[in-house]
């Protein structure tokens, strides 16, 4: 086959002959055969950064470069051992680096994997859905809205399609798609309206067409090589992290610089000045914390998405967790959609109940008085047929089983031709179908136009309201009376018509018959009711955004929790009118609703909007593809894995098991996520400041050095170089979903932050600066070895400070050790290097570490238990003063209720 061919300007059969395709699709073993010739589906993976790369990477960094200028200055002056550690640790650092940039790629990677496109095609005669890389040219596909294009397609037949292309054209205009052939040669792809070309999004419709390019044929894979990097934005929390690095390295840099020219005033030599100053910037500068939190955000990621959550933008992490409202759609998301008819209406007023469950058509009709009822009750027929024709459902009976695909209502109404012992086609026999109506969720109906004999006909299921607009005075009085009741009982239910007509216009439509109402069950999903009270307990309100009829929406919202009284819904048309009317009012409306129902997917858009605008940070589900406005608009976007391909490009979070609880589980590892960013924040600039406040206080008071140069980037290693990245393993304590949502313009730096972070550096310093003044002072000791005391001192508190980190609240001795077992390996091992260095001949000369006796030992440790019965202290009087002065929502809720 020619991959130039001109396919839009041949004819439907000529497409066919030369893929020598048939229109009924292809077989598997045709695929097979074809997949030899053509390969997969798929366009070139983007190349991620190498292993190499990302290690030379590394070494692009200010703070390298001043290393390695000391290094090289070490080694003019003849140090050589020094210079040579300054590269260790550079490379030791650089290897670090690496590893953990790699594996926050890879794992980036392993989620884009997950995101996977379907596509629905004829193969050996019948509709299935196959993953998009499985198709080949020659496939008979079918397109519907919200659908990704998953190649390019020759369309053969088109309702109402229209197909968005800005990827391709840059048009933002989406296009109108028809299926006539082309005339002129070498069309502009934007011009050449009877194909559809992969990667592009249908916006509305339903199309059948071959595939005629797959893979790197298509028109998209001709330019992928431009689209294939995938920038990932920077989280906010990141970037504001790297600027506010940026500034401590300024105030650390002036700091040193401060401190040398104290030190040259006292007569230091210029060398000594410039190696320290170096030694002391590198240890206090935190040049760790943006690749530590990255390594938090990235393990929170995967956390998530073992509970079914996937983040495709990064930022969403941290939103998740500061979400205040959940606005979740009912169908599917709260509920399972396994829709089973229950309950029938037939015009002479008889009720018939449906029995069975599921995805089959096991069960049978029964009429009040008991009675088996089938196929030859004409009113039941009629009401089945309609059903049958406005139906874009498929289940059938094959040997294994029952199989089924489309829309769950459509099977459920599908299922009662079995019900009533026929199969579907027993009730359109004799039917041509003209032209299908297909299901919008903004319309609330589907329909079809049909020759029965020499009449025309049109036959519609829908909502209730939008269906009685067709039906006579009396009709529609039924029609309510009745489905009012069936609603209230938390049916779901539709109302079916049909009526002859000399038209195919639904703008003129005659008035229509009432066939009957089916009241439709969609069981609860047991999960959802505690994952909601979960969330309230969390201060997240929880909202239900529907399509359906209020009272159906009320007693589903009740059941799980999600409103009390009757007063809690509003319908999408009474917050239209009082949008209109009066701005405040609506706002003060909005507020107080929690169940929105009959709302259009655009009205969504409003009412996150609104809720936005009265301060919520707000999260909302969506699946079909005119949700995407409402999920771009939303704080954080959350799609459906079962809903459209728009859907997910939309979203920045997708659940692949649609279900409400997995999006609680997400705020809960969102808010662990924020939790652990705070901890190695904590930890990094706590130590640092502790670092830098030790080594002025002698430089200003005129006593010699506590550390040396070399010795203060060992420090360095052995007490961040792991631990850091090991708090961000840390499982978090369940008190988050106890808590109210932080607020999300909160700074990471509030007043809790920066009093744990003064304490802390404070109590570090002073004990260590009070051991140098009595070693040096008091205790007559030399230089060599109390640096030796000093350094195991310092590392021993900074290690048993890792343990305060572990949570900001609970103590230390609570925080069970279970939970992050790498930091007490990090811990333990960073001790053993530490104790080590003072034996090994070579490092320990370079580093000018001897071994510390026993009996310094002993004053040692109780010295560096300090900081933690300090913290100890520090959290228990932080907590009991918290618990005596109410919180401010305690407050108000305590007053409002007098
Ligand atoms: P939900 O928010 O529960 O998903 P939808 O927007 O899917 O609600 O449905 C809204 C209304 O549209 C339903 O109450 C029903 O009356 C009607 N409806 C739903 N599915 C179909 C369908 N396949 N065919 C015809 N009407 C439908
Ligand atoms: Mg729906």
């Amino acid at each position: 086959m020619n991959y130039t061919e001109p396919w839009e300007m041949h004819d439907k059969g000529k497409v066919m002959d030369l893929l020598h395709s048939p229109g009924y699709g292809l077989s598997t073993i045709e695929v097979a055969e074809r997949r030899k010739v053509y390969g997969w589906n798929i366009l070139p993976e983007p190349r991620g950064k190498s292993l190499l790369g990302i290690f030379f990477s590394q070494f692009l960094n200010p703070l390298i470069y001043v290393l390695i200028a000391a290094g090289l200055v070490s080694f003019w002056a003849g140090d050589k051992s020094d210079a040579l550690f300054i590269l260790v640790i550079i490379v030791i650092n650089a290897l670090l680096g690496t590893w953990q940039e790699f594996k926050a790629e890879s794992s980036a990677k392993s989620l884009r994997k997950m995101v996977k496109a379907h596509a629905r095609v004829f193969r050996d005669g019948s509709l299935t859905e196959v993953g998009a890389p499985e198709l080949v040219p020659g496939d008979l596909v079918c397109l519907e809205s919200g659908m990704r294009v998953p190649a390019d397609i020759r369309l053969f037949e088109v309702k109402e399609l229209l197909i968005e292309e800005a990827l391709l054209t840059g048009e933002s205009m989406p296009v109108e798609k028809h299926c006539v052939q082309m005339h002129q040669v070498g069309l502009p792809l934007g011009d050449q309206v009877n194909m559809a070309f992969a990667a592009t999004t249908v916006l509305k419709g339903r199309a059948t067409g071959m595939v005629v390019r797959t893979g790197t044929h298509t028109e998209i894979g001709k330019i992928a090589a431009s689209l294939t990097q995938t920038e990932q934005e920077k989280p906010p929390l990141l970037a504001r992290m790297d600027i506010f690095s940026r500034k401590i390295s300024i105030a650390v840099v002036v700091i040193c610089v401060l401190l040398g020219i104290i030190g040259w005033l006292r007569g230091m030599a210029a060398y000594d000045i410039f190696f320290f100053m170096v030694a002391v910037g590198v240890s206090a500068i935190p040049e760790g914390l943006p690749v530590a939190l990255t390594v938090a955000l990235s393990i929170g990621t995967s956390r998530m998405a073992r509970r079914n959550v996937i983040v495709r933008r990064l930022p969403a992490v941290e939103g998740l967790g500061s979400c205040t409202l959940i606005a979740s759609d009912k169908t599917g998301t709260l509920t399972m959609d396994q829709q089973s008819v229950k309950l029938i209406y037939l015009p002479d007023g008889r009720r018939l109940g449906i029995s069975g469950q599921g995805y089959n058509g096991d069960g049978y009709v029964i009429n009040e008085q008991g009675d088996l009822l089938d196929h030859e009750d004409d009113l039941l027929f009629e009401l089945v047929k309609a059903a049958v024709l406005s139906n874009e459902g498929v289940l059938k009976k094959t040997r294994d089983g029952w199989e089924h695909s489309g829309d769950a209502v459509d099977v459920a109404l599908r299922s009662l031709a079995y019900k009533l012992g026929k199969d579907p086609e027993y009730f359109t026999r004799e039917v041509d179908i003209i032209r299908m109506v297909p299901y919008e969720s903004e319309n609330k109906y589907s329909g079809v136009y049909y020759q029965y004999r020499d009449q025309y006909y049109f036959a519609m299921k829908g909502a209730v309201e939008t269906v009685s607009k067709y039906l006579s005075g009396t009709g529609q009085q039924i029609a309510f009376e009745e489905s009012e009741g069936m609603a209230a009982a938390g049916y779901r239910v539709l109302a079916l018509a049909s009526g002859q007509v000399d038209s195919f216009e639904t703008e003129n439509l005659p008035e229509l018959d009432l066939l009957g109402l089916t009241g439709l069950i969609d069981p609860l999903r047991e999960e959802a009711v505690p994952a909601i009270r979960e969330c309230r307990e969390a201060g997240i309100e929880v909202a239900m955004v529907t399509g359906d009829h209020p009272a159906t929406a009320l007693a589903i919202a009740k059941r799980l929790g999600i409103a009390e009284n009757d007063d809690q819904v509003i319908t999408g048309k009474e917050l239209a009118v009082l949008e209109n009317a009066s701005p405040a009012e609506f706002s003060a409306v909005l507020a107080s609703k929690t169940v929105f129902a009959r709302v259009t997917p655009l009205q969504k858009k409003v009412i996150i909007d609104g809720k936005k605008q009265l301060g919520h940070f707000v999260a909302v589900t969506g699946d079909g593809a005119n949700d995407a406005p409402a999920l771009k608009s939303a704080h954080i976007g959350i799609a459906m894995g079962a809903g459209t391909d728009l859907a997910k490009d939309a979203a920045s979070i997708i659940v692949t098991d649609n279900n409400f609880a997995s999006i609680a589980a997400g705020v809960e590892e969102g808010r662990f996520t924020y939790d652990n960013l705070r901890k190695i924040i904590y930890l990094l600039i706590s130590t640092g400041l502790a670092e830098i406040l030790l080594v002025a206080l002698p430089i200003i008071l005129g006593m010699p050095l506590p550390f040396l140069a070399v010795q203060l980037l060992w420090l360095n290693l052995v007490t961040n170089g792991i631990q850091d990245i090991a708090l961000a393993f840390e499982k978090g304590d369940m008190a988050v979903m106890k808590k109210p949502p932080r607020r999300p313009t909160e700074s990471i730096f509030d007043k809790q932050m920066n009093v744990q972070i003064s304490v802390a550096a404070l109590i570090m310093t002073l004990v260590t600066f009070g051991c140098w003044w009595l070693l040096i002072n008091h205790f007559g000791y030399g230089e060599k070895h109390a640096r030796s005391v000093l350094m195991m001192l310092m590392v021993l508190l900074q290690n048993f400070h890792v343990l305060n980190c572990r949570s900001e609240t609970i103590s230390f001795l609570k925080t069970p050790v279970k939970n992050n077992w790498t930091i007490l390996i990090g811990i333990s091992l960073a001790q053993l290097v530490h104790i080590g260095a003072a034996y090994l001949p070579g490092i320990s000369k370079v580093l000018q570490l001897e071994p510390i006796a026993l009996r310094e030992w002993l004053v040692l440790l109780p010295a560096a238990l300090t900081i933690l019965l300090g913290m100890e202290v520090y959290k228990y009087i932080r907590n009991m003063s918290e618990k005596k002065i109410p919180s401010e929502k305690d407050g108000t809720n305590f007053f409002r209720d007098e």
